[in-house]
């Protein structure tokens, strides 16, 4: 029960005082994802410089589930390589998918172990993913485009 209100406080926290909020200028990539069933909505931009992820800007109106995860992430992947990234990424979908039954790794997910709670209500799961297929699909758009920027370059 104290883990369980603890866990919201971190949620509630991110929810009021979001991390990345705002448009990001300048950007590499912005996607546009939407998750129909609660109506959470979000357009995230990221930079990227030499593979790590410099900076992550999301707007967009949804629950508070959907607002906090994208807070805990930004914080999670700022300054991060992507790879790495995208492994924080799949570690977070598997908590997610646990229906409450994985015990989350503290060390990799850090403040996003709050959402472990969330995973036992499928309706919510979509909420807390919301932000983390953006940026998935948004570092994968730069990385695909990437060798044709550095080509041009040289
Ligand atoms: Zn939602």
């Amino acid at each position: 029960m104290q883990l369980e209100s603890m866990y919201q406080d971190i949620i509630l926290d991110h929810y009021r005082n979001p991390v990345g909020k705002g448009e990001l200028v300048p950007f590499d990539a912005e996607v546009h994802h939407v998750n129909p069933t609660c109506g959470d909505e979000i357009t995230l931009r990221v930079r990227l410089s030499q593979g790590v992820i410099e900076e992550v800007g999301h707007i967009g109106q949804g629950c508070s589930i959907s607002q906090a995860s994208a807070s805990v992430m930004v914080e999670l992947v700022t300054g991060r390589n992507v790879t790495a990234a995208l492994e924080i990424e799949s570690a977070f979908l598997d908590l997610m998918q646990s229906r409450g039954r994985s015990v989350p790794d503290e060390e990799v997910l850090e403040d996003a172990v709050a959402f472990a709670g969330v995973s036992k209500y499928p309706a919510r799961v979509k909420c807390a993913l919301l932000p983390w297929m953006a940026l998935k699909d948004a570092v994968l758009r730069v990385r695909t485009e990437e060798p044709t920027t550095h080509d041009k370059e040289k």
